[in-house]
C-alpha cells in the first residue's frame, strides 16, 4: 500500500464536513482536491475557508504563512477526473446510500488501485456503501466530527470487507493530522452516536413522565460535569437531526426497545420547534434557558441521633461534610459501613443515595414514612453551584418534605425536586451510558479504551463510560438498572451481558 505521508487527498463534498476536513489535511502538508458536484460550491467553500484562516491569523492562533501554505495546498476542481492522482478519497457528501454508493463506483474508475477510498457517513453500513466496488477490501469509513479542526476524536470504521491494513493506515493518517483515531466495527450509530443515545433517551423519557422541567434536568447533567445539558443540547443539534439519528439507529437494531425514539422529540420535530435554528426547541433563543430560580430552604433541623450510612467514597464525603457543618450538633455523626444503602439516618427519617428505586418503594419496603433518595454526585467536591437531584417519598410527612432539602442545601447542594422517578436523572443517565457502553465492548465494536476516548473526544463527555464504571462499582450500576428494569419493565433497561458477567 502507498504511504499517505503528503499524498494527494480528494475530498469530495464542499459542505461543513468536507470543507473542515480539506483544511485539516492541508495543513497536515498534503495536497488537496476539493470536489462538489454543485458548480462553484468548492471555490465558494474555499473563499469561505480563506475568511476563516484570515480570522484565526487576526487572532494570532496562527501565521500568515501558514494559513497562505494551507490555502495553496488546496485546489478546487471541477471535476473529479482532475485528481485522478489522488492516494485517499474522503467522501463528505450527501447521508444516502445509493448517491453514496454510486459515488465511490465512479471514483473506482477515477483513481489508482492502490488509492484509499474512506467515508465520512455519521449513519450509514461502511458494509453497505462498499458493497458492488471492484475492491471493497480499501474502503472504509473515516467518520470526523464537527466542527472538523478543532474535535480531536475521528472514529475509523471498518466494514466486513475492509482490509485491516487499510484501517491501520488510516489510523496512523489520522494521527499524523493530530487526531485521536478509534478504530470501530460497522454497527449502526458506530460509537459515539451509539453510546449517546441514553443521554439525550433518559431525559427526554423523564420529560415523558412529567419528572422535571427541561431546566431542572439540563442542572443537574452539568453539574455532573456535561459541558451541555441534554435540553440544550438538542435544542442547539437541532431536534430534526437528533430525532433522525435515533430513528435511524433504532431500525438499524430492528426496532430493539432498548432505541426507541421518543414521543416528546417527535412533537417537537412535527411542530417545527426544532431548537436554536428555528428560534424554538425546549427553549427559545437567542435568550436560551433561564436560570433556575434561587430556592430558600429552611434550617436543618437535629431531631435525633444523625447515622451516616455505607462504604466507599460518598458516604465518607457525607460524613465530613456533616461534621464540617456540625449537622449532627455538637456529638459526631456515628457510622455505619456494613449498611445495605448509602445516606443519613437523621433521627430516624432517611436522606438515601439512589440505588435505582424510588422514595416511595424504599418508604413501603421499609415502613418509614420519611425517605428521601439523592442523586449521585459524580463531582467531588460538588461542581460550584452542586445542583442535585432529589425526591421524596409520597408517604413522607409536611415536615420532611421541607427538611430533605435543607439538609442538602447544609451538605452544600443546590437540591433540585423531581418526581419521584427511579434512578433520578444522573444515576440512571451514567448507568444507561454504561451500559450500552459495556454492551458495544461486548460486540466488538470497540474497546473499553477506545470507549472512553470517544466520548471524550467525540461529546466532549466530562469521563469515558468505563471511567464512570471504575469509580462506580459493576453492582452499584447493575443495582440501578435492574430497579429501573423492575420498574419500567420491558426491554430497554436490560442489562449488557458484559455488565453480568462481571458482576458474577
Ligand atoms: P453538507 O450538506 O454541509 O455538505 C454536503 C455537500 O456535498 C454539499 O455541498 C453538496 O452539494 C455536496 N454533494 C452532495 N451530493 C454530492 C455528490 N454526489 N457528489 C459531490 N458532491 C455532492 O453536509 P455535511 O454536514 O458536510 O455532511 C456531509 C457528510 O458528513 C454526511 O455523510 C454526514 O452524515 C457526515 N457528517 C456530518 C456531520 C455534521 O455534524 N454535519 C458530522 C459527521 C459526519
Amino acid at each position: 500500500m502507498t504511504s499517505l505521508n503528503n499524498a494527494p487527498v480528494l475530498v469530495v463534498g464542499a459542505g461543513i464536513m468536507g470543507v473542515g476536513i480539506a483544511q485539516v489535511a492541508a495543513q497536515a502538508g498534503h495536497p488537496v482536491f476539493l470536489f462538489d458536484m454543485r458548480e462553484g460550491a468548492a471555490a465558494q467553500a474555499k473563499s469561505k475557508l480563506t475568511a476563516t484562516l484570515d480570522g484565526l491569523v487576526a487572532k494570532g492562533k496562527i501565521t500568515a504563512e501558514a494559513a497562505a501554505a494551507t490555502l495553496a495546498r488546496i485546489e478546487p476542481i471541477p471535476s473529479l477526473d482532475a485528481a485522478a492522482g489522488a492516494a485517499l478519497v474522503v467522501e463528505a457528501i450527501v447521508e444516502n446510500l445509493d448517491a453514496k454508493r454510486s459515488l465511490f463506483r465512479q471514483l473506482e474508475s477515477v483513481v489508482g488501485e492502490a488509492a484509499i477510498l474512506a467515508s465520512n457517513t455519521s449513519s450509514i453500513s461502511v458494509t453497505a456503501i462498499a458493497n458492488g466496488l471492484l475492491h471493497p477490501e480499501r474502503f472504509v469509513g473515516m467518520h470526523f466530527f464537527n466542527p472538523v479542526p478543532q474535535m480531536k476524536l475521528v472514529e475509523v470504521v471498518s466494514g466486513l470487507q475492509t482490509d485491516a491494513a487499510v484501517a491501520q493506515a488510516i489510523e496512523a493518517l489520522s494521527v499524523a493530522w493530530g487526531k485521536v483515531p478509534v478504530h470501530a466495527r460497522s454497527t449502526p450509530g458506530f460509537i459515539v452516536n451509539r453510546i449517546a443515545r441514553p443521554y439525550y433517551a433518559e431525559t427526554l423519557a423523564l420529560l415523558q413522565e412529567q419528572a422535571a422541567t427541561p431546566q431542572r434536568l439540563d442542572a443537574c447533567l452539568k453539574a455532573a460535569g456535561f459541558r451541555m445539558g441534554p435540553c440544550e443540547l438538542m435544542d442547539l443539534i437541532g431536534h430534526d437531526t437528533n430525532f433522525a439519528v435515533t430513528n435511524s439507529v433504532f431500525e438499524a437494531n430492528f426496532g430493539d426497545k432498548r432505541y426507541v425514539p421518543s414521543l416528546v422529540q417527535r412533537e417537537l420535530v412535527d411542530g417545527g420547534l426544532l431548537g436554536r435554528k428555528s428560534g424554538r426547541g425546549f427553549y427559545t433563543y437567542p435568550e436560551g434557558a433561564p436560570a433556575l430560580p434561587a430556592a430558600v430552604h429552611e434550617a436543618p433541623m437535629v431531631t435525633g441521633p444523625v447515622t451516616v450510612h455505607g462504604d466507599g467514597e460518598i458516604a465518607d464525603r457525607l460524613e465530613q461534610l456533616v461534621i464540617q457543618g456540625r449537622l449532627s450538633g455538637d456529638a459526631a455523626p456515628s457510622r455505619q459501613r456494613q449498611s445495605a444503602w448509602v445516606g443519613l439516618d437523621i433521627g430516624g427519617a432517611r436522606l438515601v443515595l439512589t440505588d435505582g428505586r424510588t422514595a416511595g418503594d424504599i418508604a413501603a419496603r421499609e415502613g418509614i414514612a420519611d425517605v428521601a433518595v439523592f442523586d449521585r454526585p459524580l463531582l467531588w467536591p460538588a461542581a460550584p453551584g452542586g445542583t442535585l437531584a432529589y425526591a421524596v417519598a409520597p408517604q413522607a410527612s409536611a415536615a420532611w418534605r421541607r427538611q430533605a432539602p435543607a439538609w442538602l442545601a447544609a451538605l452544600g447542594f443546590v437540591p433540585v425536586p423531581l418526581a419521584d422517578a427511579p434512578g433520578l436523572v444522573v444515576a440512571r443517565t451514567i448507568a444507561m451510558l454504561i451500559n450500552e457502553a459495556t454492551d458495544a465492548v461486548q460486540q466488538g465494536v470497540c474497546t473499553p479504551e477506545g470507549a472512553d476516548a470517544a466520548m471524550k473526544l467525540g461529546v466532549n463527555y466530562p469521563a469515558g463510560p468505563f471511567e464512570w464504571l471504575a469509580r462506580w462499582s459493576v453492582a452499584g450500576v447493575t443495582q440501578v438498572l435492574e430497579a429501573l428494569d423492575v420498574h419500567y419493565r420491558g426491554e430497554r433497561y436490560r442489562i449488557s451481558p458484559w455488565l453480568r458477567r462481571q458482576r458474577a
